[in-house]
């Protein structure tokens, strides 16, 4: 069986950095606001050094440092956060304040905001934060009966870690309704990349195996694209989800895996696939030997033989 892992597969360059920064910091009451990503050992793992979650900002005081994760959070949340005299440890990606910023600017300026993602995604929560909270949401094509055909300006923008495909079509459809449109394609090169590769790499192969956490929406997205392009795609969490009787007859496999994945996550699993050679390399050494068995044969002293040399003991060559 032929084991193909994509180039791009684990943490991605916004998610390194956030974990890098928590992990960095030092002091007496530290939180994430909300996990850091969707991986439940990393998260433990911040707990152990004493970094706890939390999911708001009622209770935090004055000196606690509140670590903002990769997806960043609303405007009034940072003013939330400033005025409890806490200190703010902001680990947002790059790629999502820069949306924040068009989002801020162009409400300013009078556009209609729309954000192509999931409404229920922290990331997209906080982008709407940025126009306050008046955003159109549109994660399917259907939900664009949420758009006023004569709508004025209106001004698009993507959840970083949204489907290529769908954001095309979404925003193609929505050019017909607005009298004048501003389109910023926000999808992260991250995730671009990670996509396209998913795509080329599940046409290649009998099965695609997707690693990601079941809440983490760009996993979910990579499964969905797999799924388009292979036969078979199988979504889990870590090793021990996968079933290897699911995947044993397949000469090729693909492992992709989520932006919030570990690496020893994605190793696990490889190993685990990997096991199936194993079990068929045995299988082979196992004919061979039935082979020299049936064929065995008496030598002379001093006769030449030829054959490939397959196993050496102390006082034997085996030969095939
Ligand atoms: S997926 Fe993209 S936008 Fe999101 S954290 Fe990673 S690099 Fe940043």
């Amino acid at each position: 069986m032929e084991i193909l892992v994509a180039k791009t597969a684990g943490f991605c360059f916004g998610v390194k950095k956030a974990i890098e920064k928590a992990f960095n910091e030092n002091g007496e009451r530290i939180f994430t606001y909300g996990p850091i990503i969707h991986n439940k050992q990393v998260v433990d793992e911040l707990k152990n050094r004493g970094i706890d979650v939390i999911e708001n900002l009622d209770n935090i005081q004055p000196n606690d440092k509140i670590i903002i994760r990769s997806h960043g959070i609303s405007k009034s949340e940072y003013e939330k956060i400033e005025q409890s005299g806490a200190i703010i440890v902001d680990a947002t990606c790059p790629y999502v304040k820069h949306i924040h910023k068009i989002v801020e600017q162009k409400y300013n300026d009078g556009y209609k905001i729309v954000i192509v993602g999931d409404e229920n995604h922290p990331e997209v929560k906080g982008i709407n934060g940025w126009c306050k909270n008046t955003a159109i949401i549109i994660n399917d094509i259907e939900d664009l009966n949420k758009v006023d055909k004569n709508i004025g300006k209106i001004c698009i923008v993507a959840q970083t870690t949204f489907n290529q495909n769908k954001w095309y079509k979404i925003s193609a459809e929505l050019i017909k309704y607005a009298k004048e449109i501003l389109i910023y394609n926000t999808i992260c090169s991250a995730t671009d990349e990670r996509q396209n590769e998913a795509i080329e790499l599940s046409k290649k192969v009998d099965i695609m195996i997707v690693i990601g956490g079941k809440n983490s929406s760009n996993s979910r997205k990579l499964y969905e694209i797999c799924s388009d392009n292979c036969k078979k795609a199988i979504f889990i969490e870590d090793e021990n989800e996968l079933d290897l009787e699911e995947i044993k007859s397949a000469q090729r496999v693909g492992i992709t895996a989520g932006a919030s994945t570990p690496e020893y996550t994605i190793k696990a699993v490889i190993d685990k696939v990997d096991t199936l050679n194993k079990v068929v390399e045995n299988k082979y050494e196992i004919n061979n030997k039935e082979e020299i068995d049936y064929g065995f044969k008496n030598l002379s002293v001093g006769e030449i033989v030829e054959g490939k040399v397959i196993h050496i003991t102390n006082d034997e060559v085996f030969l095939i």
